[in-house]
């Protein structure tokens, strides 16, 4: 899809997917920069693991370090393995290298063994990038399940904390944890209880973590998309009837695409990066 400019007539189709959502079936497809991203060698040789690389915006970071020279272990749920077939046709098609390994990160033992067979594939952890989350829209707190909150949480908190204990001892001086928190760690919206509140512990164990690893020469940092046209969205993040105009409340009056998020992700990870850590970047279309 091409990215629009401010176009006040501009609607998504209203559509609807169960959990987690396939990019495939989404309309209009998601720009993933698989026919735009040009690479300049900032990653050469880095070895990185992705979570939640098959869609949205883990699989435009997937393909942009890919395009900058990085070997890569993507990880995403087993139910997209369609989606995550599709990154490695365009990361082959690129000359890199790239395995997948598929598993719930909800699982304490699946982060153990997906760091293991990360290392196994790739010796070390350079870049560290953990994308994977959950989002499910509820406007009344009376009717969130306790299965939802707990959910949510594990994905998106607790696998943080799992991944970065295992992984840590693969991690050389000089590498970097980069997560993924949201404009809902500082703006929450009012139908998004569990999951902005999951958002704010992101950014604020990122700080921590930041001042924790700073004395292994491990730095780490964050990225705060806003709107970004994504299967998380159509699949229960976002309210129904907001789908049409998702995005339309951003200064820049449009939804983002995954492909101008990776960007973010790309600096973050890359030398020139060096003396950056403990910082969040916004990339929300003009949202404070
Ligand atoms: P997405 O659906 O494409 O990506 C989310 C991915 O999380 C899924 O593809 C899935 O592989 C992974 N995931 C979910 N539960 C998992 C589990 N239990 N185990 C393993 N993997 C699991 O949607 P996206 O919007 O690209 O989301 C990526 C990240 O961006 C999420 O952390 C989300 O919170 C964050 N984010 C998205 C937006 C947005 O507007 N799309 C805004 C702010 C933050
Ligand atoms: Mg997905």
């Amino acid at each position: 899809m091409t990215k629009m400019q401010h176009d006040d007539d501009f609607k998504f189709p209203t559509q609807h997917q169960p959990e987690p959502g396939l990019q495939s079936k989404m309309s209009p497809q998601p720009d993933d920069g698989s026919t735009t991203y040009a690479g300049c060698n900032r990653l050469r040789g880095k070895k990185v693991l992705i979570t939640g690389a098959d869609s949205g915006i883990g699989r435009a970071v997937a393909i942009a370090y890919a395009n900058e020279g990085a070997d890569l272990v993507l990880n995403y749920l087993p139910e997209e393995e369609s989606d995550a077939q599709d990154v490695r046709r365009i990361i082959e098609s690129l000359g890199r290298k790239v395995e997948l390994v598929p598993g719930d990160l909800k699982d304490e033992a699946f982060n153990t063994e997906l760091v293991k067979q990360t290392v196994l594939s790739l010796g070390k952890i350079d870049t560290l990038v953990l994308v994977a989350g959950k989002q499910q829209a509820n406007t009344d707190i009376t009717t969130i399940s306790t299965g939802q909150m707990i959910d949510t949480y594990t994905t998106n908190v607790f696998s943080l904390i799992w991944l970065v204990r295992e992984a840590l001892e693969y991690m050389p001086n000089g590498s970097s944890i980069i997560t993924t928190n949201s404009i809902q760690a500082e703006d929450p919206s009012a139908y998004l209880i569990d999951y902005a509140g999951t958002k704010a512990a992101i950014k604020n164990t990122t700080f921590g973590l930041a001042k924790q690893l700073a004395q292994r020469g491990i730095r780490v940092n964050s990225v705060a998309p806003g709107p970004i046209w994504t299967p998380l969205q159509v699949a229960g993040g976002q309210l129904a009837e907001n789908i049409p105009t998702f995005g339309k409340d951003t200064p820049l009056g449009r939804a983002g695409q995954p492909s101008e998020v990776a960007g973010a992700y790309v600096f973050l990870a890359s030398d020139e990066a060096s003396y950056i850590t403990a910082t969040s970047i916004n990339v929300t279309g003009g949202l404070i």
